[in-house]
Formats: structure tokens, C-alpha cells, sequence
């Protein structure tokens, strides 16, 4: 017999929630699901990153753990730089309290964290597995302190950043690495109303030649905002040198001075790129999250996908049917046929956003203003995208 029934390996917030989902419907079989990350959570915290989370995604995970201080985002506005024509999305159109949240990727691992260990399921941190052999009872592991545990079924969630991962059927390098920081602005008090009404609770997405232009806010009084500056790799590094104060009349140029910053800092560069693995299921392993699916941050979806994914795959695995052989391959061709038109969508979208707002040919350049054109004049057309952003094919 296999020590347990599910090897989570990774326990970022896609394999955090997966474990957390299949332990709390297992009841007294969540210690069989173990739960396995290479960092401890202390070194989790210290992540740059901060995420744009579709409202759909914060439901989801609310009941585990949402830290307290998200912000909301209450609208969005896209435009280019330089052209005209520009599309404004609001919670209030879609009869919603937000579009989405923003959370700092640390706090947001360690407030689920915190939440798993409530269920019952075996969680080891600051261990990580270093090989898997399959057989057709199950897969064995060496863990990196030297263990050797068995499961009947592997989950990835090992996650990763684009560039560093292997074995996927597409790949598309787009040349462009994100510079984040986080941007200090005047606090919307210190404006007067009419400026503050303007951008409170605005994410601002800005297509220029070079790459998107993203702005989230992070405080509720407008003082701060998560930057991501998409770039060709050399311009990111010599953004990432150059002075703040020579960035930010830049930046302020770039933005149409929609936001009057004052500062940068913590600045810290990602590489960017598609990178997906056609089949989610190979035997008994199973791709979850950023493991099956890399996507460039431009429509801020990957951890989306990933949630539906955890969501999915909980949903057809019982202890009952991981017993037996049969029904446990059933089961995962069905998680595969779940997830097929969401994934495809949403790897469609992204890349046509990266792709298509990447480049100065000039038809291009022409489609990309009608389309913002489009979805700012169609109203129906606009709440089709926003509901393909928040919810992807899963309605
Ligand atoms: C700049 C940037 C901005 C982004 N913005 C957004 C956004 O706005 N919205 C959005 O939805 N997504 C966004 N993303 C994508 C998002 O960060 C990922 O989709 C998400 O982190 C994937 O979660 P995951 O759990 O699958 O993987 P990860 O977050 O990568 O976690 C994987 C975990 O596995 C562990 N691990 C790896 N290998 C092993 C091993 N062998 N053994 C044990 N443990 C292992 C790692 O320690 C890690 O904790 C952005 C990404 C970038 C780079």
C-alpha cells in the first residue's frame, strides 16, 4: 500500500488550495494527502510579486485564507500610448462589488497556508523532491532530506517561473522580461476630488511599444501601486540601473500622468513567456497551475487558470476512486476534458494580447485600436471580455 493517495509536490497557492480542496471533502482521509514545498513559508514572504486575482478567484479561496489587506479593484482602464481610443471596465457595470483584488504573492501563500494546516492534510515544508519512478501501482519519491515516500497519484504543482521549466509542447520566447516595483504616489487626500475620484480603485494597463505598462493599486488611499513594466531583456536591465529619479518623469510620461508618482522601490525583474504542457495527465501524474501552464503576466490570468485547474481536479478525485486503477484513469481524463476549452482560451487570449500589443507593424497597430475601440463602444462586447477575465470558459 502507497503511504499516501495524493503527493502534492509544491505548495504555492495552486497546490495549497488543491490540497486544501480534496482534504476537506476526504474528512477522515486528508492525512492521506500530502502536501510537499522546497521553501519554508518565512522564505515564501519575501516574494516581489503582486497579483491581480479576479473576484471569481477571492470566493474560491476566501473560505481557506484571503489576507486582510487586499485592495479592490473597482475598475480598469486600458488605453496605448500614443494612440487614441481607450477601454474603461467597472464593477459597477457588471452588477459587482470588484473586478478583482490585489495581494502581495507572500502574504497571500502564507494567509492560505495558514488555512491548510486547519484540514488535517500532512504538510512538509522546506523539503523538496528531488526524483519520481512510476510504476502502475503508484509513483515513488526521494525527498531532498533522503526520504523515499510512495502515492498513488503525483500532482505538479512545482510551478515556476517561464524559462525554467522543461518538457512542454509550446513555447514562445517573447523577448521580454518584467521589471516590478513597487510605485509611491500622492494619496488621493491630497488631491483635489474631482483628481482622487479619477483614479480611486483604478488599475491602469497601458499598451506601449516596448511592452504593457500595469499599475495596481496597493493601498486603498492611493499611495501605492505594484508596478509591472514589460521590456525587451537588455532595456530591463537598464531600467533596473537607472536612477528613480530619472525613471519616473518617464513613467509619468508613459502613463499620460494618470498617476502622479513620487517613487520606486524593491525593485526585482522576471522573465517572460508561453510555455504549456498540451496533456495535463501522464499516467499517474497530474500538471497543475503554472506546472501545465506558464502565461505572460499581460491579462493577469495565470494564477486564475491555476485555481480553476485545483478546482477541477478536487472535484473528480474520491478516495473511493483512487483505489482503483481504472477509475482513477477515468477520473483524470474527465479532470483533462474539464479543463481543455478554458485553458485553450485563455492561452489564446493572453498570447494574442502579448503578441499583438508587442509590435510596430503598422496593421496591427490599426486592429489593436479598433479592438479598444470596439470594447469601449460595445457594451456587450466589453462585459464578454471582463467575464472571460474573471471567470475564463468556467460560467
Ligand atoms: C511578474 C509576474 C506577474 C504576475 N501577475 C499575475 C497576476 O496579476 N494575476 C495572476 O493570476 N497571475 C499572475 N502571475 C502568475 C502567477 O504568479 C502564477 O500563475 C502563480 O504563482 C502560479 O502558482 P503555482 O502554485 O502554480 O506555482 P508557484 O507560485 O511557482 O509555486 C510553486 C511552488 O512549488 C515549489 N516547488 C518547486 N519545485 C519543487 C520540488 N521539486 N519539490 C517541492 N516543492 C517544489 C516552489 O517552492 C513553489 O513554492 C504573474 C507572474 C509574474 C512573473
Amino acid at each position: 500500500m502507497s503511504d499516501f493517495d495524493v503527493v502534492i509536490v509544491g505548495g504555492g497557492p495552486v497546490g495549497i488550495v488543491l490540497g486544501a480542496a480534496l482534504a476537506s471533502r476526504w474528512g477522515d482521509g486528508a492525512a492521506r494527502i500530502a502536501l510537499i514545498d522546497a521553501k519554508p513559508i518565512e522564505a515564501v514572504m519575501s516574494d516581489p510579486r503582486t497579483l491581480a486575482l479576479a473576484d471569481t478567484s477571492r470566493r474560491q479561496i476566501q473560505p481557506l485564507g484571503f489576507p486582510a489587506n487586499a485592495v479592490p479593484l473597482k475598475h480598469i482602464h486600458v488605453s496605448e500610448l500614443g494612440r487614441f481610443g481607450r477601454v474603461w471596465m467597472s464593477a459597477a457595470e457588471l452588477q459587482r462589488e470588484s473586478l478583482g483584488w490585489t495581494v502581495r504573492y507572500g502574504e497571500l501563500v502564507s494567509a492560505l497556508h495558514k488555512g491548510a494546516l486547519t484540514t488535517g492534510l500532512t504538510c512538509w515544508r522546506g523539503v523538496s523532491v528531488v526524483s519520481a519512478t512510476e510504476s502502475s501501482e503508484g509513483v515513488r519519491m526521494t525527498l531532498s532530506d533522503g526520504r523515499e515516500i510512495t502515492g498513488r497519484l503525483r500532482v505538479d504543482a512545482e510551478g515556476g517561473l517561464f524559462g525554467g521549466t522543461q518538457g512542454r509542447d509550446t513555447v514562445r520566447d517573447y523577448g521580454q522580461w518584467a521589471l516590478v516595483a513597487t510605485a509611491h504616489a500622492t494619496p488621493l487626500a491630497q488631491q483635489s476630488a474631482a483628481q482622487a475620484r479619477e483614479r480611486e480603485s483604478v488599475a491602469y494597463e497601458r499598451f506601449t511599444p516596448e511592452g504593457p505598462l500595469a499599475f495596481l493599486p496597493t493601498a486603498a488611499d492611493g499611495s501605492r501601486y505594484a508596478m509591472v513594466w514589460c521590456g525587451a531583456v537588455d532595456q530591463t536591465e537598464q531600467r533596473k540601473s537607472t536612477p528613480v529619479e530619472v525613471l519616473l518623469p518617464q513613467l509619468n510620461r508613459l502613463m499620460g500622468n494618470r498617476i502622479p508618482l513620487t517613487g520606486l522601490s524593491d525593485m526585482a525583474s522576471f522573465p517572460l513567456g508561453l510555455n504549456v504542457r498540451s496533456q495535463m495527465v501522464s499516467g499517474r501524474t497530474v500538471s497543475v497551475g503554472n506546472a501545465a501552464q506558464i502565461l505572460h503576466p499581460v491579462a493577469g490570468q495565470g494564477l486564475n487558470l491555476g485555481f480553476r485547474d485545483a478546482q477541477a481536479l478536487a472535484a473528480r478525485l474520491d478516495p473511493v476512486r483512487i483505489e482503483d486503477p481504472v477509475a482513477l484513469q477515468e477520473a483524470l481524463a474527465a479532470f483533462e476534458a474539464d479543463r481543455a476549452t478554458d485553458r485553450k482560451l485563455l492561452v489564446a487570449l493572453t498570447d494574442t494580447m502579448a503578441r499583438g500589443f508587442a509590435t510596430a507593424n503598422p496593421v496591427m497597430q490599426t486592429g489593436r485600436q479598433l479592438a479598444l475601440l470596439g470594447l469601449e463602444c460595445l457594451p456587450g462586447a466589453r462585459r464578454f471580455f471582463a467575464e472571460t477575465l474573471m471567470f475564463g470558459w468556467v460560467r
